[in-house]
């Protein structure tokens, strides 16, 4: 796939995606079908995405950006996110892609550490970057998407730049090794990371798209993920447009009527989701289903969280279609194990590694567990879509690596055959509807609350998302905990994060348990939640 895929060495993701398209005879043909969350259609070419891509980057060029400068996009899903996205790669620059409901604190731990120069964002969300813009020294422009003209010298309409910019725009040719995109990803400790990739990540995004999610050139595909999320870009933008494919993005959240609708109106042959919306479409009744005529779908993927064997086994059952489970991570940049066309499906499992990848459950210690042993999920170095690094935090990315395993951070268990079975996290992260959130961010912002003196937060089994954010406060004296105090206490988390890092339930402690060097004892938190034995705690005492 490589050899076809990349040609005279040119590797930027930017011109693959639209140029290269193209050149190969598909100018005309739809890239993407826009679906506003009115259901009203706008339809992009190739052409018209090689141009408006172009135009953004004349649009940067003129701002004085050039590579390896940081620009990110806060946006909701709509057409411009695209068109800024390809249009910085082309550029060179390193693009980062912001979750829409991000808070003030969320926003400044990203932006601020990137140190980016440049953010397009829409003028309903100004607001929060205005109040955290003196603390962002290297920010230099806010481009607004929906501003017909400049507000100040440093707020500029994006409409009248990308009036004024021409639609001819020369890629310069970059190599594979080239900064590309930019992600955060939580951990258990600290602040969040800055996965960073290179263009040379398309390869395996190429090759997966057609291997895993089954594209072909005629297909008409559909990728549910925001673009804050990797699985929004790798597979919401790169993979698909490397291979030509047809993307339909849709505008509006989850919604059964209108998701269905879609499926059968855009005639979807391929169909990326996650497991939470499907648990969610699962409640729907079976006549519901039975409205709808879904003959084009041949093919549906899901990926961010466990997929249940009932999801698989309803699926069967009410469309009559397999549901392929996928795990990839931030760091990993695309698919790595999976269940795929020719490969019987074993409800429950992930499946198998890709072509060109060699995962192995390892202990601790590094020694490799037995066929049905469970211990931590690794993967062998170096594969093309491997992260460079943590942005600013070399150690951080050194910590994952050990005698050539690059360590997830996940644990799980192979069987004799070779599937691969997902257990859980090895660290405190919680996954909540496939958001890794970090107890750790939401800690620091529920001590912010002047009421609340200290904070652990855990994430417990929820049917639904998997898994929910429980958040435990013990107050200042003389504060009592009512339910006045708990909207507060949430109002705050979803203003300062995001509104899923919210804590479902906040439950008030006398005092939080915390080890000898003062670390949250979230195991005991949780087990003592859940009502089961927290296990050996020794280590955590000392
Ligand atoms: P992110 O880096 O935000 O994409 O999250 C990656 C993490 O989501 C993985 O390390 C897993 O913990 C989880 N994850 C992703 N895909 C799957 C899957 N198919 N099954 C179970 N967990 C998954």
């Amino acid at each position: 796939m490589g050899n076809t895929l990349i040609v005279d060495g040119q590797y930027n993701i930017g011109h693959i995606c639209t140029r290269q398209q193209c050149e190969a005879g598909r100018a005309g043909r739809i890239a993407m079908r826009w679906v506003t969350p009115a259901m009203e259609r706008r339809d992009y070419t190739f052409a018209d995405l090689e141009a408006g891509s172009n135009r953004f980057a004349n649009v940067l060029a003129g701002l004085g950006l050039g590579r390896g400068d940081i620009f990110f996009t806060f946006l909701p899903r709509m057409p411009e996110q695209f068109l800024a996205f390809l249009g910085a790669l082309k550029l060179q620059l390193i693009c980062g892609t912001l979750f829409s409901n991000f808070g003030e604190e969320a926003l400044l731990d990203r932006v601020g550490d990137a140190g980016a120069r440049v953010i397009i964002t829409k003028k309903g969300f100004l607001k929060k970057l205005v109040a955290i813009r003196h603390r962002l020294p290297r920010l230099q422009y806010i481009l607004l998407v929906d501003a017909p003209e400049h507000l100040a010298a440093d707020i500029l309409s994006y409409p009248r730049l990308m009036a004024d910019a021409s639609a001819d725009f020369t890629v310069p040719p970059t190599a594979s090794e080239t900064p590309s995109v930019l992600h955060y990803t939580s951990g258990s400790t600290g602040k969040p990371k800055g996965v960073l990739h290179a263009h040379r990540s398309v390869l395996v995004q190429n090759a997966t798209a057609a291997d895993i999610l089954d594209l072909r050139p005629d297909d008409i595909f559909w990728c549910t993920a925001d673009q804050g999320w990797v699985t929004g870009t790798s597979y919401g933008i790169i993979g698909p447009w490397s291979l030509g494919v047809t993307q339909v993005h849709f505008g509006g959240g989850y919604s059964p009527e209108l998701w269905f609708r879609l499926l059968q109106e855009e005639r979807i042959n391929v169909w990326y989701s996650a497991p939470t919306a499907l648990r969610m479409l699962m409640r729907e009744p079976t006549e519901f289903y039975a409205t709808f005529d879904l003959s084009a779908l041949r093919h549906i993927c899901s990926v961010g969280e466990p997929l249940n064997p009932e999801v698989v086994h309803w699926a069967r059952r009410i469309l009559g279609k397999e549901v392929y489970d996928t795990w990839f991570q931030t760091e990993t940049g695309a698919i790595m194990i999976a269940n795929r066309p020719g490969l019987q499906v074993r409800p429950g499992s992930m499946g198998r590694p890709v072509a060109g990848i060699e995962p192995a459950i390892l202990a601790d210690d590094g020694t490799a567990m037995a066929a049905g042993e469970s211990g931590n999920l690794c993967l062998k170095e170096e594969w093309p879509s491997m992260f460079v690094t943590y942005l600013n935090n070399a150690s951080a990315y050194a910590s994952k690596f050990r005698d050539g395993w690059y360590y997830t951070g996940d644990t799980a268990w192979r069987d004799g055959d070779g599937y691969y079975w997902f257990q859980g996290r090895s660290d405190d992260v919680i996954n909540t509807a496939g958001h890794l959130i970090s107890p750790f961010e939401i800690e620091s912002a529920l001590i912010e609350v002047p009421e609340v003196a200290e904070a652990g937060v855990i994430g417990a089994p929820d049917d639904l998302l998997f898994e929910k954010v429980v958040a435990f406060v013990s107050l200042h004296r003389p504060y009592e905990f009512t339910p006045e105090l708990e909207l507060k206490i949430r109002l705050h988390v979803t203003n300062k994060l995001s509104s899923v890092a919210t804590p479902h339930q906040v439950v008030p402690l006398e005092t939080i348990p915390k080890n000898k060097s003062g670390k949250i004892m979230r195991r005991l938190l949780k087990a003592r939640y859940l009502g089961t034995d927290a296990g050996d705690l020794s280590t955590l005492e000392d």
